[in-house]
């Protein structure tokens, strides 16, 4: 608990040492492997300051899902590659051509539009296409690659940089031995077929760490797009640190603005709550609750760990109500959580939330 009144509340305290650190050991780990990083930043609204960690970190490309990010990179004199991570919107593609060096692609039109776009400015666009397998969010169905790839490599402006896959995001599939080989045989058929080496097979995000350091057999895998684990020292799939990573570079700061001794069960008819049903009230008798001026709206309630011996007992758009312990109940005190990465996500782009950087 801090009472420091020279910071403002809330606050997310984001600790750049321990991200640079837990990016330099992944580098390290997957160059061992022949995987080059690409250092995703869209959970930190591209902010600069992380960017440049990661790439003093030794990442060799940053990559974003929001062109609006990647313009903000741009403008605080970011020049390393930068890859656009979603399939562009059309009516984006101008901004795409401009700021970002590659895209991942999914649909013809895009890419023919990213082409014409290139011309008229005469500059390159590179293009990773994604493929399919089975998480059922974006990628081109296997059949249809060797023909997407094919209009690719005939438009001007535009270089065909290779292939790439995401998984474990919409459905939860797991990289692993099997889907991974499918993605490597992809690139060695494509290569056989057009008789070329594609530079890039991009395997996924932070989830495909758990098979790439383990697998004694990576095929053509030379790429990951990490983002959580830099961030959280978490395996996405299990939300289990990663052995050697801080999993403490964010802390999230809130201000008490109540405090009282109050039952725990609410008295009147019940209905739903702004944010509808509510799980079953634990009956505790009287309690110490503490008010907190942070809710909804600057974060994800559900993915917060309180401190030691207090619990969260619900929240709303600007409110979140916590179980005390005896010794943080006074007014104006602060309140230290862990967040989830819902909970980081939707906090860095909270404007209501001050980002405060400790090195
Ligand atoms: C968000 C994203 C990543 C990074 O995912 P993490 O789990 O944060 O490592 C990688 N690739 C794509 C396509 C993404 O959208």
């Amino acid at each position: 608990m801090s009472d420091d009144k020279n910071l403002k509340t809330p606050r997310l305290e984001i600790n750049l040492h321990k991200i640079q650190e837990n990016a330099r050991i992944l580098v390290e780990n997957l160059a061992v492997k022949g995987i080059s990083v690409t250092g995703i930043t869209k959970a930190s609204l591209g902010c600069p300051k992380i960017a440049k960690v990661l790439l003093s970190a030794g990442v060799n490309a940053l990559g974003d899902s929001r062109i609006q990010n990647i313009m903000r990179m741009r403008n605080a004199d970011i020049t390393a590659p930068i890859t656009l991570i979603r399939t562009p919107m059309m009516s984006q593609i101008e901004q795409v051509v401009e700021h970002a060096t590659i895209s991942f692609n999914t649909e013809l039109d895009v890419i023919n539009a990213l082409s014409e776009s290139a011309q008229k400015v005469g500059k390159n666009h590179g293009i990773i296409l994604m493929l399919e397998l089975g998480d059922l969010r974006e990628g081109i169905m296997p059949e249809d690659i060797e023909g997407i790839v094919s209009k690719t490599l005939e438009l001007p402006n535009i270089k065909f940089k290779g292939i790439g896959a995401n998984l474990a995001c919409r459905s939860g599939v797991v990289p692993d031995a099997k889907n991974m080989k499918e993605l490597s045989d992809m690139a060695n058929s494509l290569d056989a077929i057009f008789g070329f080496k594609m530079d890039i097979v991009s395997g996924g995000n932070s989830a495909n760490l758990g098979w790439a350091l383990k697998s004694l057999n990576i095929g053509r895998i030379n790429n990951l797009c990490l983002g959580e684990s830099f961030l959280l020292g978490l395996d996405p799939l299990t939300r289990k640190p990663i052995e050697g990573l801080y999993t403490s570079a964010f802390t999230l700061m809130a201000e008490i603005i109540e405090s009282k001794i109050k039952p725990t069960k609410p008295w009147g008819k019940i209905g739903q709550s702004a944010f509808g049903k509510l799980p079953p009230i634990k009956e505790q008798g009287n309690i110490s609750q503490i008010l907190l001026a942070i809710g909804e709206q600057d974060t994800d309630p559900s993915g917060l760990t309180p401190p030691l011996g207090m619990e969260i007992l619900g929240a709303s758009s600007d409110h979140i109500i916590v179980k005390a312990d005896k010794h943080s109940i006074t007014i104006g005190n602060k309140i230290s959580f862990k967040p989830n990465y819902a909970a980081l996500l939707r906090a860095m782009t909270s404007p209501f939330i001050e980002k405060c950087f400790i090195s």
